[in-house]
């Protein structure tokens, strides 16, 4: 499958049309972006290893009942997915407080919550992707009672299988960003699982390996998305 015509330029992907209407190239980048893309810089080899890892973890996913875009990956950088109308809601699971909840609801970062947390940010760069709750998504037409309740079924499903995943690499699961888009009348997982958009802590260090590193200027942020990967591939 060949790229056509690029129809998006995001922070860290580009999407091309293939001459499959169902069909779309993403292609990783190297660049990073944070706090509403104040900060860019590029991580060097972060879309090869991004696109390896969402490989992995939608695969497993998928192979668990999870319905993903996934189709496959094409190369270092490309990966084939399933065209979806995107809903501009992303949903984030957490499991121990760190970044917006900790600063929100002023707690140190690194308590275990007794049960995850799910919250939903209306997806709009403008309004810095606004804190939203169910009854924002199903008063405002974002997506329907039928479609809320797969969103919530699915990210809860996707945090038990990632968490067991994570752990039995060696790592934590924090938190984490799913986006969600339709597909042919049904909703199903998009965009990508990476140390971009998970935190991931070394289980016995509580080292950070992930973005948290460019963020926060930490250092040795290629080597912390190096180590996931092969940890993950082991
Ligand atoms: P951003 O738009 O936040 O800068 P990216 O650079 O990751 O993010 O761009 C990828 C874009 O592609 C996002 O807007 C995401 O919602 C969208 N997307 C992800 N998967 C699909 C898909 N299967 N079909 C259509 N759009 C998708
Ligand atoms: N996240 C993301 N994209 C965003 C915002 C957050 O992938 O636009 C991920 C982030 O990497 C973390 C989780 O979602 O794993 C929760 O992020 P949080 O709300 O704490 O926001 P941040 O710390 O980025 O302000």
């Amino acid at each position: 499958m060949e790229k056509l015509k690029q129809i998006y330029e995001g922070k860290a992907k580009k999407l091309y049309e293939t001459k499959d209407a169902d069909q779309l190239i993403q292609e990783f980048k190297d660049d990073a972006t944070a706090f509403d893309a104040t900060k860019r810089g590029t991580i060097l080899n972060k879309g090869v290893i991004n696109n390896k890892l969402s490989e992995k973890i939608f695969t497993m996913l998928e192979k668990e009942g999870v319905p993903t875009h996934f189709v496959k990956r094409m190369n270092d950088r490309d990966m084939l997915v399933k065209k979806v109308r995107i809903i501009p809601v992303e949903v984030t699971i957490r499991n121990i407080v760190a970044g917006g909840m900790a600063k929100l609801l002023g707690l140190e970062e690194g308590i275990i919550l007794k049960e995850p947390v799910l919250e939903y940010h209306y997806k709009e760069d403008k309004l810095h992707d606004p804190l939203i709750n169910d009854y924002h998504i199903k008063a405002l037409d974002i997506a329907t009672d039928k479609e809320l309740e797969a969103i919530k079924k699915y990210s809860f499903k996707i945090n038990d299988l990632l968490r067991k995943f994570f752990d039995s690499k060696g790592l934590m699961l924090v938190d984490f960003k799913l986006e969600f888009g339709r597909h042919k009348g049904k909703v199903i997982l998009a965009d990508e699982i990476s140390p971009d958009t998970c935190r991931l802590w070394d289980k016995k260090t509580k080292e950070k390996l992930d973005k948290d590193r460019f963020r926060r200027d930490l250092g040795n942020v290629e080597e912390a998305y190096q180590e996931v990967l092969r940890r993950v591939m082991e």
